[in-house]
Order: C-alpha cells, then sequence, then structure tokens
C-alpha cells in the first residue's frame, strides 16, 4: 500500500504543528518545528495567502496525516460519519480513534501511530483473545488489547510503557503496565480529543 516515505517532519512543518509522529524524539529539542517553524521546501517561507479552499483542504490533510491515513481511508470514514447520527465531524474523529493501531498508541504500547501500526501488522497484539493483525480494527467499549506472550521481551514495548507517562494515557482507556493489557473503558467524545483539531472545515469540504 502506498505510503509516505520521505522525512516525516516535514508533515509538521507543513501543517505548522507538532503531530507527534516521531515518538520520542518529538518531546525533545531536536523537535524540527521547534527548530524551522516554516513550511518546508524552496518557498516555504514565502508562502502565506491562501484561499477558503486551501485552509479546508489544509486542516483535512493535517488531520488525516496526523492519524496516518490514505486519503481513501479518511473519505471512507467520512462517509460512514455522515451516516451516524449526530455531528459528522465529532463522528469521524471517534472513528478514526476507535483504530485499532490509534489505541495501541493512546495505551502507550507504541511511541507513534506508524510505529504502532507495524507492530500491529506484525502481529504482537491480542484483541480480546485473538490475535489482530489489522490496523484498521475498530474497537469497542469493553475491548481488551494484550501483547502477545511471545512479544512480550519485544524492547520496544517497554521502551514505549516507559515513555508514555511522558503523554499519559487517556482516561477513556485502562491501562495495567504491569501485565502489558488494556481495556478500552469508553470511546472518546469530542472534549477527549485535545489536539488543534476544526473538524467543521473538513466537514464544509468534503460537502462541496
Ligand atoms: Fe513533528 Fe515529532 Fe518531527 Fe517534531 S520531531 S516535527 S513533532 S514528527
Amino acid at each position: 500500500m502506498a505510503r509516505y516515505r520521505d522525512s516525516v517532519c516535514r508533515i509538521c512543518r507543513r501543517e505548522g504543528l507538532k503531530l507527534f509522529l516521531k515518538g520520542d524524539r518529538c518531546y525533545t529539542d531536536k523537535c524540527s518545528i521547534d527548530r524551522r517553524a516554516y513550511p518546508p521546501g524552496q518557498h516555504g517561507q514565502g508562502r502565506k495567502k491562501t484561499t477558503e479552499y486551501g485552509v479546508q483542504l489544509r486542516e483535512k490533510q493535517k488531520v488525516r496525516r496526523m492519524y496516518g491515513l490514505l486519503e481513501k481511508q479518511f473519505r471512507n470514514y467520512f462517509k460512514i460519519a455522515a451516516r451516524q447520527k449526530g455531528a459528522t465531524g465529532d463522528n469521524l474523529l471517534v472513528l478514526i480513534e476507535s483504530r485499532l493501531d490509534n489505541m495501541v498508541y493512546r495505551f502507550g504500547f507504541a511511541n507513534s501511530r506508524n510505529e504502532a501500526r507495524q507492530m500491529v501488522s506484525h502481529g504482537h497484539f491480542l484483541v480480546d483473545g485473538k490475535k489482530a493483525n489489522v490496523p484498521s480494527m475498530r474497537l469497542k467499549v469493553g475491548s481488551m488489547i494484550e501483547v502477545r506472550e511471545k512479544s512480550l521481551k519485544h524492547g520496544k514495548i517497554s521502551d514505549a510503557l516507559d515513555a508514555v507517562v511522558r503523554r499519559g494515557v487517556p482516561e477513556w482507556l485502562e491501562l495495567d503496565r504491569d501485565k502489558f493489557k488494556g481495556t478500552v473503558k469508553a470511546l472518546p467524545s469530542r472534549e477527549d480529543i485535545t489536539m488543534p483539531i476544526q473538524e467543521n472545515l473538513i466537514v464544509e469540504l468534503y460537502s462541496k
């Protein structure tokens, strides 16, 4: 599947926001956006004007890239969200947050969503006791993720769990650090998603 292969820090600089795509490095003074807070490229410091469409597009790209989704996947989530009851923008964010790779990241089993996606694909986790290696799997309230026994010694998982103290595990999740497992206590509400996201702009973009 096509994936972005360039420096992920360029994505943050393009969106003008720390998207925390590189794990621990994002919390250090090596973070590129702290050092070069302007868009990448030859004309990065020159581009200023933007249209209404441009603003909506950037917001969509920002969220899509934050969660590491392809355009088609993101649009599919939008279609599902639009069919659900309630505000489409809120539904969209909750749907994306419910993905297994995101949950693995949120619990702190991985340092970034990219890393979480790779670990899920490599079969390091069980969901409700069954092997789960599909990053897009949607978790529900009560779902339990655990690290497979053969993966317990995986250094990356222990390192990530040590590092999660820095960003914290959200209140809607319950982590049992010693047993390498966690339960989804609730799905997040809009207020629980604290990254600066203007989902109304995404709704406007896709509703054209
Ligand atoms: Fe973004 Fe992290 Fe790179 Fe900083 S270090 S620019 S937050 S990916």
